[in-house]
């Protein structure tokens, strides 16, 4: 049926609150991603104030930006922690800027999932709100729900691309007085309960289409999640092999569809990449060179990003899929082996995969 907050959507929270160990009316589906982590930001920050900057980490996806800007705020870039990959709390803490600061937008940078309790630290210490994006990071909290949901609110998408997917979706989780009230009205208006707007909003509702597809792959889901498994166990097998294994990252260092290989430098990712694509195959650089890279994101403040932009030009983001053969994880990881031998500067042709 058509319906805001129809029967399947219903549903679909009440089977992900089982899954992630929290109640029914702490896990709130929503139109995707981005919208989720707008969601968060206005139940749980409002609107850009006074307090009108945003710290975000520079290593990240775009939408983090986009959804952060969507809620009035001037991002400020901030440089991530070498081995996390993620914002250090304790050196945010001495941050020049921080009295400016009206939420911090801690990432799951490649779906590594961030703890809650450093961040509630920093918020008891700080009174700045924290929203987390943890996106692409569904499979690896699943490992431990109890470490990465709780009161610090935390947005989850379920797009095609992401381990768990329903095409567009997300949801947020959040155990907090009123956190239903809260995020319902940001998504539906500023409405709970009667259609007076109380809260600043937009639309962001999950519909009852994608909930349907959502209890479909949660009743698919620990097939799916084998099959993950299979995949990222090839890799592991064919890296062993190849002699590549210092140089991959796997889940759960990666979120399932992160496998990834440590480029030494800029050249040697290029230079890979373009060995994939003759060999037919894809890669991404996920993050560009960080945000600060994206023309559209150039304009921001940004603090020095050595670190975030050295991480995000060394991960060559590599296939994956649930059907992903064994035997094709050993050509892609054949073709790099076999450019990691040949110089950059030959004209030989690269072994083409049959
Ligand atoms: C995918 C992703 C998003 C956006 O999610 P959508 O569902 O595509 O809107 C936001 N942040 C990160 C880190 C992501 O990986």
């Amino acid at each position: 049926m058509y319906s805001n907050f129809g029967p399947l959507v219903c549903e679909f929270q009440r089977r992900l609150g089982d899954l992630l160990l929290m109640g029914d009316e702490q896990v709130i589906c929503m139109s995707s991603g981005t919208s989720a982590l707008s969601a968060a930001i206005l139940a749980r920050a409002g609107r850009a104030g006074e307090k009108r900057l945003a710290i975000v980490p520079d290593l990240t996806f775009a939408a983090t930006a986009a959804a952060v800007e969507r809620c009035g705020y001037d991002l400020h870039l901030t440089e991530v922690d070498r081995a996390s990959w993620q914002l250090d709390p304790d050196v945010l803490r001495r941050h020049p800027r921080l009295s400016k600061v009206g939420v911090v937008v801690p990432v799951a940078a490649y779906g590594r999932p961030v703890a809650q309790a450093p961040w509630i630290r920093f918020m008891s210490d700080t009174g700045i709100p924290v929203v987390i994006d943890a996106a692409a990071a569904f499979a690896s909290m699943l490992r431990a729900p109890e470490r990465f949901f709780g009161v610090v609110p935390t947005a989850i998408s379920f797009h095609a691309t992401k381990s768990f997917g329903v095409g567009e979706g997300g949801c947020v989780v959040w155990s907090a007085p009123r956190a239903e009230q809260r995020l319902s009205e940001a998504i539906n208006f500023g409405f709970f309960e009667d259609r007076c707007s109380v809260a600043q909003s937009f639309n962001g509702k999950m519909s009852e289409y994608h909930a349907a597809v959502g209890l479909a792959e949660l009743d698919g889901w620990s097939g799916k999640a084998a099959a993950f498994e299979r995949a990222v166990a090839s890799y592991r097998r064919h890296a062993l092999d190849l002699g590549l294994d210092g140089r991959t990252i796997l889940f759960p260092d990666s979120d399932y569809i992160y496998p990834m290989f440590v480029c030494a430098d800029g050249e040697e990712s290029r230079l890979l990449q373009d060995r994939l694509s003759q060999a037919g195959y894809g890669s991404r650089m996920w993050y560009r060179s960080g945000l600060h890279s994206h023309p559209e994101f150039a304009r921001c403040s940004t603090d020095d990003l050595a670190v975030s932009e050295w991480l995000a030009s060394r991960h060559l983001g590599l296939p994956m899929a649930v059907d992903l053969e064994h035997r094709d994880v050993g050509e892609v990881l054949g073709v790099i082996a076999s450019a990691l031998r040949q110089p950059a500067w030959s004209f030989a042709e690269p072994a083409r995969a049959t």
